[in-house]
């Protein structure tokens, strides 16, 4: 009763201050009640005798088809719209002007707030923001249960319900609709102390069997061929019989806390200490430790978890962020899609998620009181959004997308095994990029002649410390057993800049894309360099190796990084490891200073790769990372071609075999441009390959290089339309 009373005063007092900051003369707030009806809570103006009497339906008069609509009204005649309804018992006909917005929470409409002038006013935006702010705050007074009783809320399926629509970021591809399901680990703690400490140690350390065998046979269970996937699980296990950690439980167990409530405070001494930090590394480990104590929480406190059986087949799981071994909890049959308040693309769950081609959006703020159990979701992927219960019409629109989608792929799928040859029978190496294991299985589902680019730092970014030789070299021989014979070209680590293994920090460069970074760091590092190096030799075992260096600068680095290779090479042949059948020694065309250096370069690489993505940065001077610089300077410049022009025509004589491994070589107009200027080497991302080598199949080389030669004579403007015109003209499909 009191709290009913004291809220009612809370509402009131709301009313007062609103018709005061507005200067209205009426202010009022409509709840809606169960049986869609709209009920007057409180006023200031209108007759306080209406309150709690005055009903509407939901779509009558004004207030009504503000909360059937879910949206602002602002009116400065609102007796001559026709919605308007007049009730005697209000007092409200004096009443000329009307401005009114919905309490809306997670979707729901939850009531309406509404000023009410004599004068014809016209309200202006301002006026209606301020009034949604407020309308936002009462939104949380109201579904806090203070005012009305939650049951006695509307709850009837389908009203007050409206689409919402939430941006985040991109951490795997792909659109798939279905059904939220909110992952809710936080369990509620009853017994704090304990009577028995003995007994308490005993529960816990059954407790942390329990874990153990579960995640036992998580890895039993789930085809765990994938080294990544397995690798990430066997961390968590170890997770599991951190010393410190379990230390840590016990004791707080023996100051007097019962098993659960040492988890928790275990927990939370760990989480005060690393919760701000925004290292994606420290982040990580918290959501496996937050993972491994929900676990031991669930045990502990007998809840058990959601009977699995009762999701939805179409499940999309909803979460701030889970660990890996979360995610592999739900049924993977009936997993549709992930979406994520926090979470980053090289975060274990993502790593996973991509293994198992769901979709997972991240960064979506606030998603979790912003959707319900139930609601119809859709993961965009591709679009980086979360479309949370749309509209019909969207749907159709999601449905046609996905089919579309599943058409396309169906239609690359079919190139797979044609050859990449233009119509004029030029042949095209399509090779794809790759950074983990679980990538190689593309090779087989695209077609691709190799992996023409092997991004060894992405395996040292996901791990907890830098692997030793060993593991690098099981790593490496993996990835060649994958790849079944065909080439793989391994760049050794580009570390520094943005890519910043956990274990070692940023390097505080000001400007880190051109700081200490990739090969400068192997050089002056030389240990870590042969380490990888002689992880490459052994890994090969005899069979055909290539290696790349990156972000070379000078002829001289060459030099110096080849000597680490030979050092590495006669310490293999003096310990008996069979040396690779043909070894093949490349660098990464990145710094343009390069171009003025190929004649003593060439004679001492097999091949060169143009990393065009850091190339047009250091070209124009533009930070490849900067949204506001992106699309500043078209990768389709005479600048830029004229450059790789200049470069195949100096690489061609020499014998030295050129690809392209930036972005650019996977955007179908992109590559033609590169063909045209006499590129005949590509690597991309897999999703790349299929519409590549459609447009390569339509394409003919002759007539394209002869547009290109006279284009780039022109004065200089960037080719992107003129090339576009091209293709529709010739049929080239881009
Ligand atoms: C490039 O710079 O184009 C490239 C392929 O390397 P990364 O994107 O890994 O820097
Ligand atoms: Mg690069």
């Amino acid at each position: 009763m009191a709290r009913a009373e004291s809220a009612e005063a809370t509402l009131a007092e709301v009313v007062r201050l609103v018709a005061n900051e507005l200067v209205a003369e009426v202010c009022s707030i409509y709840l809606l009640r169960a049986g869609e009806v709209l009920e007057l809570f409180a006023t200031q103006g209108l007759n306080p005798s209406a309150v709690h009497r005055t009903r509407l339906r939901v779509g009558e008069g004004l207030v009504g088809d503000i909360a059937a609509h879910g949206r602002a009204m602002a009116l400065a005649d609102a007796q001559a719209h026709p919605q308007f309804a007049y009730r005697p018992e209000t007092g409200e006909e004096i009443y000329h002007s009307l401005a009114g917005v919905p309490i809306v929470r997670a979707g729901r409409v939850l009531g309406v707030l509404v000023v009410q002038n004599r004068t014809r006013r016209q309200y202006d935006e301002e006026e209606v923001e301020t009034l949604q702010t407020i309308a936002m705050v009462l939104a949380e007074l109201v579904s806090a249960g203070n005012i009305v009783s939650p049951n006695e809320v509307q709850q009837v399926d389908g009203l007050g319900l409206l689409p919402l629509r939430v941006d985040g970021v991109q951490l795997t591809p792909g659109v798939s609709i279905g059904r939220a399901v909110l992952h809710e680990p936080r369990i509620v703690i009853q017994r704090v102390v304990a009577e028995d400490t003995a007994q308490e140690q005993q529960r816990f350390q059954d407790a942390v069997h329990g874990v153990r065998e579960d995640v036992d046979r998580m890895l039993e269970a789930h085809d765990m061929q994938s080294g990544e996937q397995r690798e990430i699980l066997e961390t968590f296990r170890m997770f599991v019989d951190d010393r410190g950690w379990m230390e840590r439980v016990r004791e707080a167990i023996v100051s007097g806390l019962t098993a659960e409530a040492g988890v928790q405070r275990a927990f939370d001494d760990v989480r005060a200490r690393l919760g701000q930090s925004t290292d994606p590394y420290i982040r990580e480990r918290l959501s496996d430790l937050q993972d491994l104590s929900n676990r031991l929480l669930l045990r502990l406190t007998g809840r058990v978890a959601v009977d699995p059986a009762s999701l939805p087949d179409d499940m999309i799981v909803v979460a701030r962020d889970m660990g890996p071994a979360e995610l592999l909890d739900y049924d993977r049959t009936r997993l549709r899609g992930v979406v994520l308040e926090e979470g980053s693309a090289l975060s274990h769950v993502a790593i996973v998620a991509r293994a198992l081609d769901i979709p997972v959006v991240g960064r979506a703020p606030d998603v979790l009181s912003r959707v319900e159990a139930g609601d119809s979701i859709v993961v965009d992927g591709d679009n980086a959004q979360v479309l949370v219960r749309p509209a019909e019409d969207v749907l159709q629109g999601v449905y046609a997308a996905i089919e579309a989608r599943t058409e396309r792929r169906r239609k690359y799928a079919a190139l797979r095994d044609l050859p990449s040859v233009t119509r004029n029978q030029a042949p095209i190496s399509l090779h794809m990029n790759a950074g983990l294991l679980i990538d190689m299985q593309h090779l087989h589902d695209t077609g691709a002649d190799g992996v023409g680019l092997y991004r060894t730092e992405i395996p040292f970014m996901v791990r907890s410390e830098f692997p030793d030789v060993d593991a690098q070299a099981w790593l490496y021989g993996r990835v060649l057993d994958l790849a079944d014979g065909r080439p793989v070209t391994f760049r050794t680590l580009d570390v520094g800049g943005d890519k910043v293994l956990p274990y070692v920090g940023a390097f505080g460069d000001e400007n880190p894309a051109m700081g200490w970074r990739a090969i400068r760091i192997g050089l002056d590092r030389p240990a870590m360099l042969r380490g990888q190096l002689r992880a490459l030799v052994q890994a090969a075992n005899g069979r055909p190796l290539s290696i790349m260096f990156p972000m070379i600068a000078d002829v001289g680095e060459l030099m110096s990084a080849r000597k680490l290779l030979e050092l590495e090479l006669d310490r293999a042949k003096r310990r008996g490891v069979t040396l690779p059948e043909r070894l093949r020694v490349g660098v990464m065309f990145e710094v343009p200073a390069l171009a003025w250096q190929l004649d003593s370069l060439l004679p001492h690489v097999d091949f060169l790769s143009v990393g065009t993505n850091d190339l047009l940065q250091f070209l124009f001077a533009a930070d490849r990372g900067n949204s506001r610089l992106a699309g500043r300077y078209d990768s389709l410049s005479p600048a830029l071609l004229r450059l790789l022009h200049f470069v195949v025509e100096k690489t061609r004589p020499a014998g030295v075999d050129l690809a392209v491994c930036g972005e650019m070589a996977g955007r179908p107009v992109e590559a033609l441009a590169l063909l045209a200027v006499g590129v005949r080497n590509l690597s991309m991302s897999p999703g790349a390959i299929g519409p590549v080598k459609a447009m390569i199949r339509s394409l003919d080389l002759g007539g394209a290089t002869g547009f290109m030669t006279s284009a780039l004579s022109q004065p200089d403007r960037p080719l992107r339309e003129t090339l576009r015109l091209f293709a529709a003209d010739h049929a080239i499909e881009i």
